[in-house]
C-alpha cells in the first residue's frame, strides 16, 4: 500500500475507522470522510474531508472535489446507516435517507473516482454491504433493499470497468462490534445472536478490515464483481 492514495468513507468510527487505520499503517495516503468536523478524529487518516451523504448539495460538492483531486488507487465505500422499522412505519424521509447514504452515495462516488482510476491504469473499489444483502428478516426492508442494490451495482460496474482494470467487490460483514451494532441491538439480543454464529462471537472491526485490505491490495488481481460474506458462518446455517 506504500504510496497508494486511498479514499475511505465513514472513517470516523467503527468498521471504516478500522479500514482507514489498517491502510494508514501499511503506508497508504488515506483520505477519510465524516459528517463531523475533522478536528474531533484521531490520527488514523492522512487527510479528512467533510461530507453528509444524506444531503444532495453536500454529496454533489464532495463528488466535485473528488473529480478535481489528484485521484485515488483505492476507494472504500463504507459509510452506511441502518433504519429498522416495519413497512407501515417507514416514512418517505426514512426511505430517502437510507437509500441516499447506502446506495446513491457509493454510486456517485464511484462515478467521481473511476475516471481517475482509468487514467492511472486501474484501481480497486470495495463497497461495504451487509449480510442483510443476502438474507433478511422483518423490519429490514430499507436496509436489505439498499444493500442488495449495492451488491447489484457492484456486479454491474465490475463488468463495465473491467476493461479499464478497475476491480470492484462488495464485502458483507455479519455482526461486528461497532456503534451501529450497539444501537441496533439490545444486550440480550447481542448475546442471543452471538450464540447463533458458528464461530460463537461477533466480528472485531480488524477482521473485516483485513478482508477489505486484501481485495484492494496487489495480491488481488483476478477477483472482481463478488460479494464476500464475512460473518463467522452466520448466514450458512
Ligand atoms: P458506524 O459505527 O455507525 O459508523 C458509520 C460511519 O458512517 C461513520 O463514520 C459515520 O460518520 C458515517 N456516516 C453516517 N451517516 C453518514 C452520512 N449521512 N453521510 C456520510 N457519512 C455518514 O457504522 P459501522 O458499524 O462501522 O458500519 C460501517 C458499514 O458497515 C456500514 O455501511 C454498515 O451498513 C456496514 N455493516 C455494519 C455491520 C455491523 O455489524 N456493524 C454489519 C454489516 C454491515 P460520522 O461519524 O460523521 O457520523
Amino acid at each position: 500500500m506504500k504510496g497508494k492514495r486511498v479514499l475511505v468513507t465513514g472513517a470516523s468510527r467503527g468498521i471504516g475507522q478500522g479500514i482507514a487505520r489498517l491502510f494508514h499503517e501499511r503506508g497508504a495516503f488515506v483520505v477519510g470522510t465524516a459528517t463531523s468536523p475533522p478536528e474531533v478524529h484521531d490520527g488514523c487518516v492522512s487527510e479528512w474531508m467533510r461530507a453528509d451523504f444524506s444531503e444532495d448539495l453536500s454529496l454533489k460538492e464532495f463528488c466535485s472535489q473528488l473529480s478535481l483531486s489528484e485521484g485515488f488507487d483505492v476507494c472504500v465505500n463504507n459509510a452506511g446507516i441502518n433504519v429498522i422499522k416495519p413497512l407501515d412505519k417507514v416514512g418517505d424521509a426514512d426511505y430517502q435517507r437510507v437509500h441516499k447514504i447506502d446506495l446513491e452515495a457509493p454510486y456517485k462516488i464511484i462515478q467521481a473516482v473511476s475516471k481517475g482510476m482509468q487514467s492511472r491504469g486501474g484501481g480497486k473499489i470495495v463497497n461495504v454491504a451487509s449480510i442483510w444483502s443476502c438474507i433478511t428478516k422483518p423490519q429490514r426492508s430499507l436496509y436489505t433493499s439498499a444493500k442488495s442494490g449495492l451488491v447489484g451495482m457492484t456486479r454491474a460496474l465490475a463488468v463495465e470497468l473491467a476493461p479499464s482494470n478497475v476491480l470492484i467487490n462488495a464485502v458483507s460483514p455479519g455482526f461486528t462490534l461497532t456503534d451501529l451494532t450497539r444501537q441496533s441491538l439490545s444486550e440480550a439480543q447481542a448475546q442471543e445472536l452471538s450464540a447463533m454464529v458458528p464461530l460463537g462471537r461477533f466480528a472485531q472491526v480488524g477482521e473485516i478490515a483485513r478482508v477489505v485490505h486484501f481485495l484492494c491490495s496487489e495480491e488481488n488481481t483476478y477477483l472482481t464483481g463478488q460479494n464476500l460474506v464475512v460473518d463467522g458462518g452466520f448466514s450458512i446455517v
